[in-house]
């Protein structure tokens, strides 16, 4: 199909096939890529509010035993810079937060083998029983692997357990590139399979979890690769109708052993653009600010995302890999000011 073909069927809301998303992607103009995601974000969210949350992004970890080339967070085990958080100073970063009026952790972590199932569920059971209302969106699906790996229990069991403790939902962290040559290279198919990780979604979904999908661009895979990892989410979102939203982010090169260059601003548009075109059974898509900046993050706004992500009150993982960007929720506000009707701070959830 032409690009003027593929414009009006993307434009009339027709469901794009791989040829042809690539074919857009690859040579669409970066404006009228945009124009195109724009559209579809209105026909999805015709009042024009732009979403944000206060929430905190808890690194309860560093030790990994997983040990991504991509990676500058994680800290070899018996390492002098390894850490784990204590109940307490989590409880004191609670404090910090629900004073900040935010009402959820972003819980996650290396692959720490010194922390079994039980430390996650005690860890859980005592949040919940210090803060009922406060929400746990924690383990990426492979910290849920490696728990189940640790704990020689299948995933749905620990689900259930992580659930039953007061687990709320499940960051879709981990997912990098969900294709296996890819994953490979990365030296993160052994953490998960693109298999696995869609595999523990679908089982968090089966259990009534709502999560979140994301993808990080920008190492060794191709542009095909790219949209192959859309499609499968696409394809796990029309089984299982449970991700709430998705956020890509390019990959944050300092201090990692792959190193490299970081994808550009108009890059990072041209893909959110993309997936807001294959992600037709999404509803939010999340500007990732935190590695962008405010800037690029203001102009997401027009390449389909609706929602502002987070007010991090704190975030260690892009942080160690070069991305420093930080605001509060004045200057969120002021940022979406010029390209929403309206601004409105959600509770929870995506
Ligand atoms: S990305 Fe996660 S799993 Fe991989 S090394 Fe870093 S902390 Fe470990």
């Amino acid at each position: 199909m032409k690009i003027d073909q593929l414009v009006d069927k993307a434009r009339d809301g027709g469901r794009l096939d791989r040829a042809e998303a690539l074919e857009l992607y690859l040579r669409a103009p970066t404006a009228l890529l945009g124009r195109l995601a724009a559209a579809v974000r209105a026909r999805k969210h015709p009042d024009g509010i732009v979403t944000y949350i206060i929430d905190r992004n808890v690194n309860y970890t560093n030790v990994c035993v997983a040990r991504c080339n991509f990676c500058a967070f994680y800290r070899p085990v018996g390492s002098a810079e390894g850490y784990v958080l204590g109940f307490e100073e989590i409880f004191r970063k609670i404090d910090e937060t629900i004073a900040l009026g935010g009402g959820q952790l972003l819980l996650q972590g290396g692959h720490n083998p010194d922390l079994p199932l039980e430390w996650y569920e005690d860890l859980f059971r005592a949040v919940k029983q210090k803060y009922p209302a406060f929400k746990l969106h924690a383990l990426s699906p492979p910290e849920v692997i490696h728990v189940s790996r640790m704990s020689r229990l299948p995933v749905p069991k620990v689900i259930e357990r992580l659930i039953g403790a007061g687990l709320d939902s499940i960051p879709g962290g981990g997912a990098e590139i969900l294709v296996d040559r890819v994953r490979k290279l990365l030296n993160c198919y052994s953490k998960a399979t693109a298999d696995e990780w869609l595999d523990v979604m679908r089982h968090a979904h089966r259990a009534g979890l709502r999560t979140t999908a994301t993808m990080m661009y920008g190492t060794v895979e191709t542009p095909e690769e790219r949209l192959e990892h859309l499609f499968r989410l696409r394809e796990l979102q029309d089984e299982m109708g449970g991700f709430t939203a998705f956020i890509t982010w390019s990959y944050q090169p300092d201090h990692t052993e792959l190193g490299g260059a970081e994808a550009t601003g108009v890059e990072y548009l041209r893909t959110l653009a993309a997936a807001r075109l294959v992600l037709d059974n999404f509803d939010n898509l999340q500007a990732s600010w935190v590695t962008q900046g405010g800037k690029v993050g203001q102009l997401s706004l027009a390449f389909g995302a609706n929602d502002m992500g987070s007010v991090m009150i704190e975030e260690n993982v892009v942080r160690a890999a070069g991305a420093s960007y930080c605001m509060d929720e004045i200057e969120i506000v002021r940022y979406t000011a010029r390209s929403a009707a309206e601004k409105k701070a959600r509770l929870t959830g995506h």
